[in-house]
């Protein structure tokens, strides 16, 4: 019935019935297509979509939504629900954090759980290097706990060190900034875009009906041709079932259980458990397993509450 032409795009970003999305270096407004709909599954921002194109009409329309490399999920309905899929298609998490007090370990973890359950890599960012006198102390307490994750100490501020994360913005690639309010991820994003668009630049287009719409937009072209999604959801996350991500958080400590005497220990007080054994030898910390052992609890509440349907 249509002729097309067909166009592919990627989503900036998404209201209730409408997509923004980036074709070439436009941004159109579309909605989908009575099929797609019907499948259940909602375009989000990152992903690559096919627009079915009709001029005549001065519209376009989401036909498909390509197979997606990660998906980063807000995990408490337990079951990949596609409600609950927030972003797609992004490469490397920066999970920022500023030196000197914020610097929270336990927090961290929860990240980095976060993280490794959407596909994404993920990369610490210890921001506001300016801050402190010893930046290196710093990073060494971070990599106790992440001994397989980049470690990058910048100012966003004064810009220094940020060309050590340009590999993970080159072209093709894309990022997006988890962490707390205030930590500086508005500064850092405005120092990769380098003052090519505002964070706060926002997507102006007439609908069909000709009215003006003004939307925030949440994907972001750099100067250098990486991509970054800013988007409050991603900002925000809170815990859920990331279970997956949880493994390779406490992949030291999931090691060592292997030789605890019983198959289902739960390292708590069980004769013969070797975690609390490592804890005690001091090969793992006291507040490692602590924090262990509380996200544990939580994830674990989080699917009783799924498997009962809240
Ligand atoms: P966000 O809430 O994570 O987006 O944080 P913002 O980017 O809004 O930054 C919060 C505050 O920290 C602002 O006042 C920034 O100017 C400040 N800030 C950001 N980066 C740095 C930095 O590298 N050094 C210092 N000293 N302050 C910074
Ligand atoms: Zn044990």
């Amino acid at each position: 019935v249509y002729k097309g032409p067909y166009i592919p795009g990627r989503v900036i970003s998404r209201h209730k019935t409408m997509w923004d999305v980036l074709v070439s270096d436009n941004a159109i407004k579309a909605g989908i297509s009575g099929a797609l709909s019907r499948t259940g599954k909602q375009p989000v921002v990152g992903d690559f979509v096919v627009l079915l194109k009709q001029a005549e009409l001065n519209s376009h329309t989401i036909v498909n939504v390509l197979p997606r490399k990660t998906c980063l999920s807000r995990g408490s309905a337990g079951n990949g629900s596609e409600e609950q899929v927030i972003a797609a298609n992004i490469d490397t998490i920066f999970i920022v954090t500023s030196a000197g007090k914020d610097l929270n370990l336990r927090r961290l973890e929860r990240y980095l759980t976060v993280v490794y359950s959407s596909g994404a890599k993920p990369v610490i960012v210890l921001n506001k290097a300016d801050l402190t006198d010893r930046p290196a102390e710093a990073i060494d307490i971070i990599r106790s706990i992440a001994s397989d994750v980049p470690v990058v100490a910048v100012s966003a501020l004064s810009k220094d060190g940020i060309e050590e994360l340009e590999p993970y913005i080159g072209p093709g690639s894309t990022v997006a900034l988890m962490g707390s309010s205030g930590v500086g991820k508005s500064t850092l994003i405005n120092a990769f875009l380098n003052g090519s668009v505002q964070l706060t630049q926002s997507v102006r287009e007439d609908d069909e009906k000709g009215r003006h719409t003004t939307t925030v937009r949440q994907l972001f072209v750099l100067p250098g041709g990486g991509v970054i999604i800013d988007n409050p959801g991603i900002r925000e996350i809170q815990l859920g079932d990331y279970s997956d991500g949880f493994e390779k958080t406490f992949s030291d400590i999931i090691q060592v259980a292997h030789n605890c005497h019983f198959k289902d220990c739960t390292h708590q007080q069980e004769p013969g458990c070797a975690v609390i054994k490592a804890v005690a030898e001091g090969f793992i910390a006291g507040e490692r397993l602590e924090s262990y052992h509380a996200l544990n609890a939580e994830l674990a509440f989080q699917s009783e509450k799924a498997d009962i349907g809240l």
